[in-house]
């Protein structure tokens, strides 16, 4: 599409959908907004959130206009100059770095933050401060399906493309509900099965919600059974004869062992367990077995989660027994929380990463990154702090400074409270951000202000592998500078500038894409010239002989059922079925869930300036089976406190047969800046990780609810 100079082709920077936005710039300043029809992610639909997502550019209210720093914890925070702020920074950091040594210092960033922004952080910390603490939000989201995805695959590698919806016949989806939370990729799903109506949706969740009433067959599991249920289809796929024999032992090594697994227990045995009709499950495994497309989704539900990992291996393994993957409409998708999770995974956006899909840990990379950034300090072997375990260290006063990119940890931690404690208690706090609304900016010694969506430039990967680049359009107001450039700036007053002595972001991404050559994300063929004249491109796209315009994407993985194993063969896990969440008793018999509503974002930030989208759900609920609300006396609307081992929320209830007796659910967007500090479901939840994954388990908690 040809856009006029007013006009710009950019991406919505909410969920991992990534639909293409068109954003036009009207003579009298105001902003206008539509889906871009040429984008094949979204052909043109957009969800609320994205339909009003040019709102929030325009509301300038909130916004962080200048540096602010106080020079201790009983100041207020001053306005200062850049260089007062990058320098005091600067100092500070190299302080404790050589009083402490440079695993004192972390970096703590976001799914929002764009490609070269997450590599320039990466680089900074690994290659030249010589510690692995970098983190991301993604830790909360998405790292369970990149264990998931390596153990299976040997490489965090989605299979799969968006094209292959229209391709399936069943779509499983579990652990999510993308009626709210991916509301594009699931009106595609519907249209789908809407022409076809053969396709068959099954949906598995604790709670009805809009996805599971649009599906044929809801598998209502209690909280915790999903790997319980996987393994009972699993059975009944060998049982029925519908796995793919020549697949299992051509492409895959681990089936005798999973066999005798899933036998282990009957269908019946797993039904109650799951709390489900037995017969449901012989209704999924026929669908499936008899599928000539099975494709499935999940998020959440099964990635937040003490044993997420292992929930990702018995999902995945349902594809490998019946050879349901590198094939039209089949695969096991991951569909990505926040809009750049997965630049930030091919960047080495967690702390055991490096770029690449390297790993920390493996010598042969260390090496090759080091050569590569002529980096003055060995790479670090061991894997630096996960999100959980930087509060942790602050708390303990084992890490003395934390630098926050664009992530509201005040709201979004796990057991939020003893999160905010440990801030108090740190040394020194940077927070960078675009918003006054984040709550983690009263925490911050200093405060450096972003240049928001529109106002940088850049590239963000969605769920679907797909590369689109982000132009900058409008002027960060005030003094706010794009995160690249404030990480440059920063790199320079540590004494590294020879290596950041970057002009623009291009000039960022080309120096990444070098890196990804050979490995299985090479996207050398790529760079912002190419994304801007293409639009997008799905990884890996290396470089070749063909002319600039006809580099193409790779749609789908695995076709050739090559996994990036060392012998190429996927890996079926006979994994255990027991959750291992925080036990409920007499003084907290109920379960909490918590999760999104569909016209709010994360800690609203954004969403919670857009009145239209407040109109949706205006406040938090607690949302209670009648049965158990009646023990308690509790009647619809009425205030109710909700208790559990490490605090409470106060909430007013929902009476809903949506959720089981015995389970209880709680939105996860509210914090302290939109009202009172007792609004946030995270005041309850688990400070239990999956050991492999190191992600939360914010899906059980056991609470109590009563009367206010
Ligand atoms: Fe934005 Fe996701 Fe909605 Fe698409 S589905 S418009 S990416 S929030």
């Amino acid at each position: 599409m040809k856009t006029q100079t007013n006009t710009f082709q950019s991406t919505c920077c909410y969920c991992g959908v990534g639909c293409g936005v068109v954003v036009t710039k009207e003579a009298n300043g105001q902003l206008s907004l539509e889906g871009d029809k040429t984008h094949p992610s979204n052909n043109g639909m957009l969800c609320s959130k994205g339909m009003n997502l040019h709102y929030t550019v325009m509301d300038q209210s909130d916004r962080l206009l200048y540096p602010q720093m106080r020079l201790n914890k009983s100041m207020s925070l001053q306005r200062v100059s850049w260089d007062e702020a990058l320098d005091r920074t600067a100092a500070v950091f190299k302080t404790f770095i050589k009083k402490y040594g440079p695993d004192s210092v972390a970096f703590y960033v976001s799914g929002q933050c764009l490609t070269e922004e997450y590599y320039l952080v990466n680089k900074l910390i690994k290659g030249f401060i010589g510690s692995n603490n970098i983190d991301t939000n993604s830790r909360l989201c998405m790292s369970s399906a990149v264990v998931g995805y390596k153990m299976s695959l040997g490489e965090d590698s989605v299979p799969v493309t968006y094209d292959d919806i229209e391709a399936a016949d069943v779509l499983f989806v579990t652990g999510a509900n993308p009626a709210w939370c991916h509301p594009i990729i699931w009106r595609r799903v519907e249209a789908h099965k809407a022409d076809n109506q053969h396709v068959k949706i099954i949906c598995v969740d604790p709670r009805v919600t809009d996805t599971a009433r649009s599906s044929d067959l809801h598998l209502q599991i209690n909280p915790g059974t999903d790997i319980v249920l996987n393994h009972a289809i699993g059975r009944l796929l060998i049982e029925n004869g519908n796995i793919d024999i020549d697949f299992v032992t051509d492409h895959t090594d681990g089936f005798e062992t999973y066999r005798q697994k899933v036998m282990q227990r009957s269908v019946h045995e797993a039904a109650e367990i799951c709390g489900i009709d037995p017969h449901d499950i012989e209704i999924a495994a026929r669908l499936i077995g008899e599928a000539k497309g099975f494709l499935s989704f999940w998020t959440m539900g099964l990635n937040q989660s003490v044993i997420g990992v292992n929930k990702n291996l018995s999902l995945i393994n349902l594809h490998l027994i019946t050879g349901k993957i590198g094939r039209a409409g089949n695969g096991p998708f991951s569909l990505t929380g926040q809009p750049n999770a997965m630049g930030g995974r091919e960047t080495g956006g967690l702390a055991n990463m490096l770029p690449g899909h390297r790993e920390v840990v493996n010598a042969k990379h260390r090496e090759e990154l080091e050569t590569f950034w002529q980096t003055p300090v060995n790479i670090e072997p061991k894997p630096g702090l996960t999100a959980t375990e930087m509060f942790e260290a602050l708390a303990d006063d084992k890490l003395k400074a934390i630098w926050i990119i664009n992530t509201n940890p005040m709201v979004s931690m796990p057991d939020v409270n003893a999160a905010e404690n440990a801030l108090k208690k740190a040394r020194f706090v940077v927070v960078q951000d675009v918003s006054s609304r984040a709550d983690t900016v009263q925490m911050a010694d200093v405060v450096l202000p972003a240049a928001a969506w529109l106002e940088k430039d850049g590239t963000m990967t969605n769920a679907e592998r797909r590369i689109t680049y982000l132009p900058k359009a409008l002027d960060a107001p005030g003094e706010a500078l794009p995160d690249s450039e404030i990480i440059w700036r920063f790199a320079a007053k540590m004494g590294f500038g020879e290596a950041f002595n970057y002009k623009n972001t291009s000039e960022i991404y080309d120096e990444y894409v070098k890196i990804t050559a050979g490995t299985s994300i090479d996207i050398t063929a790529v760079n912002h010239e190419l994304l801007r004249k293409n639009r997008s491109i799905q990884w890996p796209a290396p470089a070749s002989d063909n002319a600039f315009e006809n580099i193409t994407s790779t749609k789908r993985l695995f076709e050739d059922h090559q996994f990036y194993t060392p012998n190429k063969k996927a890996q079926i896990h006979a994994v255990d079925d027991e959750n291992a969440s925080e036990p409920t008793d007499p003084e907290f018999p109920l379960v909490l869930t918590t999760g999104r509503i569909r016209d709010q974002w994360h800690t609203m930030t954004k969403t919670g300036r857009v009145a239209k989208l407040n109109k949706h759900i205006p406040q938090p609920f607690l949302q209670i089976h009648p049965d158990d609300a009646k023990k308690r006396n509790l009647n619809d609307g009425q205030l109710a406190v909700v208790a559990g081992r490490r605090g409470e929320v106060r909430v007013k209830v929902q009476l809903s047969t949506d959720v089981r007796p015995g389970l209880c659910f709680l939105p996860m967007h509210w914090g302290k800046m939109l009202g009172s500090n007792l609004n946030r479901a995270n005041n309850l939840t688990s400070t239990l990780v999956d050991p492999k994954s190191k992600e939360p388990d914010f899906k059980f908690s056991a609470v109590q609810v009563s009367a206010y």
